[in-house]
């Protein structure tokens, strides 16, 4: 009995947790993932990210960051699944950086631009973003999405591990987006605190709270003294659905 229970007690070996609230929308996303890669393997398609790019150098108005947006929502919602922010969470994210009014930004996962795309469609002409990407085939096509849209003046994309990026990173920022690995949000959040680069009444927007259900990160910033933070609940990335929600922590307000 003891060891049943040791075994249920074991943490998990995902980078993330899995409740009853998330189980149906990780299930949902992992069997579209499956069926893709399989798929892909075969050799019956392009890997997703090389559709979408491709779709867009075909369809896309230039300069059009809204033609572009459309373009990928649309892939994600009749073909397969796409680790966007998507459009209902897009838009919250895009109100928070309205409202934040923050002149410098940092993003920690890029993957196709897309949030990217929304984050530098709502900066004035002196505000910039920093991006940081793990990947570099997503960097590269996350760069030629930007460029179509003609918004890649005021961002700087930077490719490599976060964890090695961010000490190095020199300037304070008001503004943070947080949807990479699930399993370093509070990893590099911490790591930001420890560098100095959020500056007093700093944003952090964190996606996926509820579909991965982040535990370690809510109970940090709904904790310390030096968060304010709420929740807003969502559903997942185009999923109609499964619960998702973002958390929005305000830095020593
Ligand atoms: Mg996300």
């Amino acid at each position: 009995m003891s060891s049943t229970r040791n075994k249920l007690n074991k943490k998990s070996k995902l980078p993330f947790n899995v409740n009853r609230k998330s189980i149906l929308g990780i299930l949902s996303l992992a069997y579209q993932e499956f069926i893709d890669s399989f798929l892909t393997k075969t050799k019956f398609k392009k890997p997703k990210e090389i559709e979408v790019l491709e779709l867009v150098r075909k369809n896309a108005i230039k300069n059009s960051p809204e033609s572009i947006l459309k373009i990928i929502d649309n892939y994600a919602y009749k073909k397969t699944f796409l680790m966007n922010i998507g459009d209902q969470k897009g838009e919250i994210l895009e109100e928070a950086i309205r409202d934040s009014q923050a002149s410098n930004i940092l993003e920690l996962g890029v993957y196709l631009g897309y949030s990217t795309i929304r984050i530098l469609n709502n900066l004035n002409d002196v505000s910039k973003l920093t991006s940081i990407e793990a990947n570099e085939e997503f960097a590269r096509i996350a760069k030629e999405h930007i460029k179509i849209c003609g918004l890649s003046k005021n961002h700087l994309l930077k490719v490599g591990k976060s964890s090695e990026i961010i000490p190095k990173l020199k300037e304070q920022y008001d503004f943070v987006f947080i949807d990479h690995w699930k399993d370093i949000y509070l990893k590099d959040l911490k790591l930001l605190e420890e560098f100095g680069l959020l500056k007093k009444g700093a944003w952090v927007f964190a996606d996926n709270v509820v579909l991965f259900n982040l535990e370690d990160y809510l109970d940090y910033v709904r904790t310390s003294p030096n968060y304010e933070s709420k929740f807003i609940p969502t559903l997942r990335e185009y999923s109609k659905s499964h619960p998702d929600g973002v958390e929005i922590s305000r830095y020593r307000l």
